[in-house]
Formats: structure tokens, C-alpha cells, sequence
């Protein structure tokens, strides 16, 4: 690989971690590194990027880019590509990446691999793995021409943890208007169902079928373990659970001592969001599904026998 550019993320006024993750994949592949950085006031975060492996860091400063938008990102990215003519444009498929790529492949008319899980060197050409039919199959992808762009799925590396003397340059030219306002940012208020505390989660998936087993088949073992519920995303989006309640990356990234995953395929949005977890027990009639890839104990059955069982040896245990 002859260069790279990743397009980084700030969060907070930190750098996401997904930005050292694609770092982790660049330096993989091999070749030059250069990063980008978008936003106002960025500075240290361009410095500490430098640091942790981002290479030369290109930082597009400007008070406009306080706050995302598309058209100010797409702008400055193609600057970027303009200045430094990379081969890859490595981009996380966070709501961020997954809006400003598509955007800036059409700008571009060049290819681009979303969701992408691994990038797998194949002589001097590159394979882009992604899921597909809900994790059921790996595609690999070609994509022709320069530069190629690729979103990449949070989590799906390590983040890289070395140090390294990079180097920090401005941007010029960037800012500027854009046809998009940016208005507010809403917060989801907090308290509520927060999981991410939570020592046990039992989490139910498309597996159990509808809104009503929640409470008739999961509920059950999750007050016999003194658990907190989660969902996976189908739950949540077709209104069975309120959104606190999913685990994923579009959710919430939990890290229990246990978690039970009941009725759950394993795609990686949902594995990022509790693959950390400390021991993790997996419910799924489909010995295939990729749940069982981080289990650490995986039973194969149907989930409305397993269940009643499992809640009802749990309250034995427990003398209940
Ligand atoms: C940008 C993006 C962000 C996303 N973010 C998230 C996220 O944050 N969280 C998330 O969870 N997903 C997320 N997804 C969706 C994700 O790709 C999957 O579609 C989703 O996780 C699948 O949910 P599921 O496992 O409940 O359903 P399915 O994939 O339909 O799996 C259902 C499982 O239940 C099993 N099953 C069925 N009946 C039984 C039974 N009787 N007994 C035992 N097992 C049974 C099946 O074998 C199957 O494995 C995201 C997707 C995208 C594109």
C-alpha cells in the first residue's frame, strides 16, 4: 500500500476511538500515513493523533467546522485527497462516516467498500470483507481505481496503542459556506435504563419473535439472575424495547461480568457494543450464527425451552 489518509473522528473534543482503530489498519497494510482532522479549536487532539500513529496529521481548522455538516467535511476531505493523492481513503462507519462517504465517492466517482470488517492485502491489490444477509456470509470486495474509499465498522480492530513521532500540519482552504445549517445537537436525557453499569445483562433479540415474550419468556431470567434487560437493534427499532435498552454500535457499549445473549445472530454492530463483556453466555437455535464466535459457553437450541429452564435452575440455585 503506497498511502493511506484517515479521516478521523473528534468526540467530545477528544479523538474517537474508532480513529485509532483505522490507524491500527493503515499501519497494518503498510505504506505512508496520512490523517485528517475536522473541526475548530482541534489542535491538541491533532498532536495527541500524531502521537498514538496517525503519521503527518492535516488538521482543517476553521470555526464553520465547529459542527458537523456534510458539505464542510466532504470540502476539506477533498482537500485533503487533493494535497496528498492517497490510494486508500479509510473513513468508520460511524453516523459521521457513513453520511460524509457516500457523499464524497459520488463527488469523487470512485469506488468505496462500506462496512467493511477487515482489509486483507492480496499481493499489491486489496480485499475489503464485509458481512452480509445479516452476518451470515462474508463478501470480499475489489474496488478499482485510486483512490478507493472504505468505511470501516467501529470495533472491528484493536485500536493502535503504540507512539510514534508524527508530525502536525495545517489544512488550508477549508471553511467556507455550506448549503447545509447546522442547528442543535440533542442529548438523549440521561438516567433511565443505563446498561452500561450493569454487572448481569440478559438481552433478547429478533429470536424471540414478539414484543410480548420480553416480559413472558426473558423477563424470568433476568429478575432470577438480578440482571438488567438489553435488545438487540430489530427490537428496538420495531418499538418492543425503548432504545436505552439496545447494545450495539449505534446503542450502548457494555462490559458486565455476564452477559446472556438470547435470540441473537451476532452481526458486529451488536458484537462491538458487548463483546468486552467478562463471560458471555449464548442462546441460539443456529449453531452457525456468529454469536458463538465470542461465547463462552454456547447452547444450540430452541430459546422458549431453554429459557423457562435456565430461569427456573437459576431460582433453585439460589433457594428462591
Ligand atoms: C449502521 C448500523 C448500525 C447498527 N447498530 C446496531 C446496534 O447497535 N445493535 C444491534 O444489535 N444491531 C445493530 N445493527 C443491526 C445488525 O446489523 C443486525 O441486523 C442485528 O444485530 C440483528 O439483530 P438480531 O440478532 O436480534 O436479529 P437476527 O439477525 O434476525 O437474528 C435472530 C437470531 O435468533 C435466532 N433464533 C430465532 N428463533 C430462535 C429460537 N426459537 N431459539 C433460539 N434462537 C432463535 C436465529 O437463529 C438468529 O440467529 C446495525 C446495523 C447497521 C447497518
Amino acid at each position: 500500500m503506497a498511502k493511506t489518509l484517515i479521516v478521523g473522528e473528534i468526540q467530545k473534543g477528544g479523538l474517537r476511538e474508532s480513529t485509532l482503530e483505522l490507524v491500527a489498519i493503515a499501519r497494518k497494510l503498510g505504506g505512508e500515513i496520512t490523517s485528517l482532522l475536522i473541526g475548530s479549536g482541534i489542535g491538541a487532539a491533532a498532536e495527541n493523533l500524531a502521537k498514538k500513529g496517525g503519521g503527518r496529521v492535516l488538521v482543517a481548522d476553521d470555526a464553520s467546522l465547529a459542527n458537523y455538516t456534510a458539505d464542510g467535511h466532504a470540502r476539506a476531505i477533498r482537500l485533503a485527497i487533493d494535497a496528498e493523492k492517497p490510494e486508500l481513503v479509510l473513513i468508520a462507519n460511524t453516523p459521521i462516516g457513513w453520511d460524509v462517504a457516500g457523499k464524497l465517492a459520488a463527488a469523487l466517482d470512485c469506488g468505496i467498500a462500506t462496512d467493511v470488517i477487515k482489509i486483507e492485502q492480496d499481493g499489491s491489490d486489496l480485499v475489503f470483507v464485509r458481512r452480509m444477509f445479516n452476518a451470515k456470509f462474508d463478501a470480499r470486495l475489489r474496488v478499482s481505481g485510486s483512490p478507493r474509499i472504505a468505511t470501516v465498522q467501529p470495533g472491528a480492530a484493536e485500536a493502535y496503542s503504540g507512539s510514534e513521532a508524527g508530525s502536525v500540519a495545517k489544512l488550508d482552504g477549508v471553511g467556507g459556506d455550506s448549503r447545509t445549517k447546522f442547528v442543535e445537537v440533542r442529548t438523549a436525557a440521561a438516567g433511565g435504563h443505563d446498561l452500561t453499569k450493569a454487572e448481569i445483562i440478559v438481552s433478547g433479540g429478533r429470536g424471540l419473535q414478539k414484543p410480548e415474550n420480553f416480559d413472558a419468556v426473558l423477563k424470568p431470567l433476568v429478575e432470577a439472575l438480578g440482571a438488567q434487560m438489553g435488545a438487540s437493534r430489530p427490537v428496538v427499532d420495531a418499538g418492543w424495547l425503548p432504545h436505552e435498552y439496545q447494545v450495539g454500535s449505534s446503542g450502548q457499549i457494555v462490559s458486565p461480568k455476564l452477559y446472556v445473549a438470547v435470540g441473537i445472530s451476532g452481526a458486529i454492530q451488536h458484537l462491538v457494543g458487548m463483546k468486552s463483556s467478562n463471560f458471555i453466555v449464548a442462546i441460539n437455535k443456529d449453531p452457525d450464527a456468529p454469536i458463538f464466535e465470542v461465547a463462552d459457553v454456547g447452547i444450540v437450541g430452541d430459546l422458549f425451552e431453554v429459557v423457562p429452564a435456565l430461569a427456573a435452575a437459576v431460582k433453585t440455585a439460589k433457594g428462591g
